[in-house]
């Protein structure tokens, strides 16, 4: 067996939307950095997640505005679509992508290490390589080494390490995935052919999303969730607007609903479900199981460090630091909210953390991750976003709260898309005037959000948010709008 060994200030294991971010802010402080990947560069979000599925929500729109032209004074004759195209297409915007993230490795100097790494000690590692490393679109150029390149095993020795390998999806005992009839997000994202039926287990963002791109295609969809609410974490008043739309849009709904078994036929998967007490049996082709993730922690060695898991994920504080002083974890191994955004957040905080520990940067510079202040969006039709905390969550920590609604039936600019379903609800503390929380449904709402994000991270109050300016025409009018409300100052509803 052969062997090299490598030194850096910092090594990244994982590089998707946490760890490639960690690198490249650490190698911008002038560290020298490496960064190990098992499989492909952009992890989950860019090869398996985010934006593969934006782009297949994205046909599932065209192909619901296609079917619904009459209101702008348009008609088409015998739309088509080819699902084989629709699936290529998604595959080629992430193959884009995650081909960015290797020009953006070369050029901030960091070293990619193709394999799987293992911790020997809280200052070393191995990385061998696995079946599954390397991608195609990568090459030489890239500047990544591998056991392709004649090794066998990589020790890397660093004085800090960042652990940013991630999750995947939750596996129920006996309701195993087998790739064919039983799909993760994995088989869901490029299926051979469009399902003519089709029962996804999970209301989360991520069987929304499924069982909205598949019901605008026409597959007949339904949805089976445990929580009393479809969109568990949302405000309950969204949830229920949801899912009206989904069931006018023809997804049948099952809440409350508990899976209690799979079973396989002929082309076709009985699902038992327990609802309310009662029985029932659901078929479809296919089953999509979105029923949560699971960080990666195991196989990488925590035991020969000081590293801390619980309930199945690293403990990590606002700094991102472990128990053990050379190690920071980021991103999904770290938990909830499972987001990217976060992932890239929590990987920029831990690389100055360590820059600064290097006498690289000024210390006073770093925020700890502030999980209130984190916006979660569902792409599905119609859009959700929110921030903060929910109307329910504020009653029950005892806040007197000022709740503003503006619906978007009573906004030019949604009038004018043809967007009437949707409401912008916004909920402050009756004492402060801080924003507690905003919850979001209808066209446009995952960029809208923002605003208010940025109010809630500079912590502006109504009255901030009152006096300031929104263009006009513009579905943003509805934020403020909507803060109106909470005041009685609602001008157009
Ligand atoms: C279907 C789907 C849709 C999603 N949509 C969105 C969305 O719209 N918006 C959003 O914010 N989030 C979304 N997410 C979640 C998002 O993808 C994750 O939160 C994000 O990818 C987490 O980033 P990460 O860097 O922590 O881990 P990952 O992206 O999981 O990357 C971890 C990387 O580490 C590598 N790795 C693991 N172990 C090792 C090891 N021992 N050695 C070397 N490499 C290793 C893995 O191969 C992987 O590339 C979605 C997820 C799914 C599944």
């Amino acid at each position: 067996m052969t062997s090299q060994a490598k030194k850096f200030d910092l090594c990244v294991i994982g590089a998707g939307p946490g760890g490639y971010v960690a690198a490249i802010r650490a190698a911008q402080l002038g560290l020298k950095v490496g960064i190990v990947e098992a499989n492909h560069l952009g992890g989950i979000c860019l090869n398996w997640g985010c934006i593969p599925t934006k782009a297949l929500l994205k046909s599932a729109e065209v192909n619901h505005l296609l079917h619904n032209l009459d209101g702008f004074g348009f008609s088409a004759e015998k739309v088509k679509f080819d699902f084989a195209k629709i699936v290529e297409r998604s595959r080629a915007v992430s193959t884009r992508l995650t081909g960015g993230i290797a020009g953006l490795m070369k050029k901030n100097k960091i070293e990619v290490i193709d394999g799987f790494a293992k911790f020997l000690d809280s200052k070393k590692i191995s990385v061998v390589k696995t079946s599954d490393s390397g991608s195609p679109y990568l090459g030489g150029s890239s500047g990544r080494v591998s056991a392709a390149m004649g090794v066998d095993e990589i020790q890397i020795e660093a004085t800090y390490f960042i652990i940013a390998t991630g999750a995947r999806a939750r596996v129920i005992p006996g309701m195993e995935p087998d790739a064919e009839n039983i799909w993760t997000y994995r088989e869901a994202m490029v299926p051979k052919e469009l399902p003519k039926s089709l029962i996804v287990v999970g209301s989360g963002a991520i069987g929304s999303e499924f069982a909205s791109f598949y019901r605008n295609m026409g597959s007949e969809v339904t949805l089976v969730e445990m929580a009393e609410n479809i969109l568990p974490v949302e405000d309950e008043e969204i949830s229920k607007i949801a899912r009206k739309s989904f069931e006018k849009q023809g997804i049948k709904i099952y809440t409350s609903a508990a899976l209690k078994s799979l079973k396989k036929g002929k082309g076709e998967v009985t699902a038992t479900v327990e609802i309310n007490g009662k029985t029932e049996e659901l078929k479809a082709e296919k089953v999509i199981m979105a029923v949560g993730i699971v960080a990666n922690i195991e196989n990488i060695g925590l035991e020969k460090t000081k590293v801390k898991s619980d309930k199945g994920r690293i403990i990590a504080n606002g700094y991102l630091e472990t128990a053990d002083a050379n190690i920071f974890a980021i991103g999904d191994v770290v938990g909830a909210p499972w987001l990217a955004h976060k992932a890239s957040h929590e990987g920029t905080i831990a690389a100055e953390k360590i820059a600064s520990k290097l006498g690289k940067y000024d210390a006073k510079k770093i925020h700890p991750i502030k999980i209130e202040n984190i916006p979660g969006c569902t792409y599905c039709m119609p859009q959700i976003a929110s921030v903060g905390i929910t109307e329910k969550k504020a009653k029950e920590l005892g806040k007197k709260v000022k709740i503003g609604r503006f619906p978007y039936m009573a906004n030019g600019k949604a009038i004018a898309a043809g967007e009437t379903e949707g409401l912008i609800k916004v909920i402050f503390d009756e004492k402060t005037g801080e924003l507690l929380g905003a919850h979001l449904i209808g066209a446009e709402v995952t960029e809208m959000i923002q605003g208010y994000v940025i109010a809630k991270q500079a912590e502006l109050t109504e009255e901030d948010l009152m006096h300031t300016i929104f263009a006009h025409p513009t579905m943003s009018e509805m934020m403020h709008e909507a803060v109106l409300d909470a005041y009685g100052k609602v001008i157009h509803f």
